[in-house]
């Protein structure tokens, strides 16, 4: 593995008005690296990998992403977002695009690539995400699994450094959830860098170089999968694993 530090947080803290919800996160993500982050409900997850796009800001401590440093006076929060792609719960894909519409626009608008060349790349991702035949449909017409695979091949075609998840799956009818993890897998050895926010264990073990475990705003436990599935050390964690394993 690459020692190329992508992801870094320092002592990240962040407060809504006067609830806590991270309290001192340090964390390193390295290049070709897969995190998955899990914990109970309301322990600070999306939040937190919300902050590595700034899609939210913190209020203490540093974080860099792929070089940049993010804080609040920064010009273009653009610059950070282009390198890091991000697939939510609820896909989020514009509904008045087609699909191959969906992943030309950022390219083309964010990064300035020819209509040509973003329509080339996003039929390969399409491709890639095993979907090529949809490219002309519109999001309302696609299952739930489609739309998350267009979602993860949008993010692809604007060429991310790291991709961020947070419950990919959650949303999804439960014969679903299988697609969409497997194009996550085969992202993953492809060498892609990722942070995984998802309770879908068996992914973590299959996939994850580190599990991240997440209890009131805090990391309170972190270790690789086997590490962690088979003898976690905290109280929370253990109890958080009994209750979906
Ligand atoms: P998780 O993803 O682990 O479920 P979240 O990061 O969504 O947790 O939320 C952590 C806590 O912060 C929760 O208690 C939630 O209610 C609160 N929270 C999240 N977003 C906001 C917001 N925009 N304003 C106020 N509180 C929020
Ligand atoms: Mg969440």
């Amino acid at each position: 593995m690459s020692t190329e530090t992508i992801i870094e947080a320092k002592n990240v803290c962040k407060w809504y008005g006067a609830f806590q919800v991270l309290n001192d996160i340090n964390l390193e993500v390295h290049k070709g690296e897969r995190i998955v982050v899990c914990g109970p409900s309301g322990s600070g997850k999306s939040t937190l990998i919300r902050c590595f796009n700034r899609l939210e800001a913190h209020q203490k401590g540093e974080i860099r992403v792929n070089g940049i440093t993010l804080h609040n006076k920064m010009r273009d929060v653009g610059d950070v977002r282009k390198n890091v792609g991000m697939v939510f719960q609820h896909f989020n894909l514009f509904p008045h695009m087609t699909v191959l519409m969906n992943c030309m626009i950022g390219p083309m608008w964010i990064k300035g690539v020819s209509k040509e060349e973003a329509r080339k790349t996003a039929l390969q991702y399409l491709e890639r995400v095993r979907i090529p035949e949809q490219a002309n449909k519109f999001p309302i017409q696609l299952s739930g699994g489609q739309q998350q695979r267009v979602a993860i091949a949008r993010s692809l075609c604007m060429n991310p450094a790291v991709m961020l998840f947070d419950e990919p799956t959650s949303a999804l009818d439960p014969e679903m959830v299988s697609e969409v993890l497997e194009t996550m897998t085969s992202l993953a050895s492809d060498g892609m860098t990722m942070v995984c926010v998802t309770h879908e264990m068996a992914f973590a073990r299959a996939v994850a170089d580190r599990i991240i475990f997440m209890d009131a705003g805090q990391i309170v436990e972190e270790g690789e999968p086997n590490a962690f599935f088979t003898n976690p050390q905290n109280d929370r964690a253990r109890q958080f694993l009994n209750q979906i394993l």
